[in-house]
């Protein structure tokens, strides 16, 4: 991890009590910025002594509804039901927020695939680099909003990411039950270091995301999920003073176990889904027809499912090409075992 001193500053002091919001000044000397700063918004809520969540929002930019959530929290939140304090990022990697882009138009960088970031590195890395050693020291818990974006929509869901001793899993499990989507998707190997999560659980701060719809759209059962779920954590880790009721249902554990659960167009054309969001599906089923856009005596082609599984997340746009993601799965499974996979202590 780079030892370098970030060049961020931040213009808010997240130390004092009460609501105020402001920004990181990322300074960026490009054509478009010269002397000027990138303006990566932030928010902070605190009330006396308790822990420190953090939930963010915009780690890739054409994800909105976690943006929205974010919002409201800042907006809405009476400080005096805070115990502790609240810290929001609600737009992390904020030119890729403004383009309405996954990645940064600046510098091409996936903000949840920089960590640990560089100091002295093009924004998104630089942005990355203040999480990691200044902002995850002050955590003791981390809600990372994401949706399916502009190619993607998914279930909407929590998701948890297999990572971190055992003590740390047990507290991840925990929070997305109290979390309380219908859905929770997990991952393991596809899981990456460089991402926030992985940067959480190097600092040992109790963490898990979301996927909420995509499309590039806003979805309200979407939304929904993401607003009543976040408060239900917030007072999960102590933060807040809530009086919502618990979810109705425990949340549903659907496990992507690795590239199997993937489907992957096979040649360039229209992508045809045969399957929705939420079916239960068999190794050989049908997923997608991938129809030519050329020669009408062409055979179209299909994409099977390779493994058994609930269909969690479908590629959005019609056109595709060739190795084009289409679909992934969830296997279910159970609390219990889930605990039980998890490593040493
Ligand atoms: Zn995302």
């Amino acid at each position: 991890m780079s030892t370098e001193t970030t060049r961020i500053h931040c213009s808010i002091d997240l130390e004092a009590p009460g609501r105020r919001a402001g920004w990181l000044e990322v300074r960026h000397s490009n054509n478009r910025h010269a002397y000027g700063v990138i303006p990566v918004p932030i928010a902070c809520i605190g009330n006396g002594r308790g822990p420190t969540a953090l939930v963010t929002a915009g780690n890739h930019g054409d994800e909105h509804e976690g943006k929205i959530i974010a919002r409201r929290l800042i907006r809405e939140l009476d400080p005096e039901r805070v115990s502790g304090r609240l810290i929001v990022m609600p737009a992390l990697n904020y030119p890729a927020v403004v383009e309405d882009t996954r990645v940064s138009p600046i510098d091409g960088g996936n903000m949840n695939r920089a960590y640990p970031g560089d100091a002295g590195g093009t924004p998104t890395f630089a942005i990355a680099h203040w999480v990691e050693t200044v902002l995850m020291p002050m955590c003791d818990a981390a809600l990372d909003l994401h949706s399916g974006g502009k190619m993607s929509e998914y279930l909407p869901c929590a998701y948890l990411v297999m990572g971190g001793n055992r003590d740390l899993m047990a507290a991840k499990i925990d929070a997305v039950r109290a979390f309380g989507a219908p859905v929770t998707a997990v991952v393991s190997s596809t899981a990456d270091p460089r991402s926030l999560s992985g940067a959480a659980d190097r600092h040992g701060v109790v963490n898990l995301a979301t996927e909420l719809g995509g499309g590039g759209t806003v979805g309200l059962d979407a939304l929904e999920v993401g607003e009543a779920g976040t408060r239900r954590w917030l007072a999960h880790v102590g933060v807040l003073k809530s009086d919502l009721a618990p979810p109705a249902a425990p949340t549903r554990f659907l496990r992507t176990r690795d590239r199997r659960d993937f489907v992957a167009a096979p040649m360039d054309g229209l992508f045809e889904p045969r399957v929705r969001l939420g079916d239960e599906v068999k190794a050989g089923d049908l997923a997608a027809i991938v129809h030519p856009a050329d020669d009408p005596e062409r055979e179209a082609a299909e994409a099977r499912f390779s493994a058994d599984g609930v269909v969690v997340c479908r590629r959005v746009p019609a056109r595709a090409i060739r190795g084009d993601y289409l679909f992934h799965v969830g296997e279910p499974v159970d609390e219990a075992a889930l605990r039980a996979s998890v490593g040493p202590a």
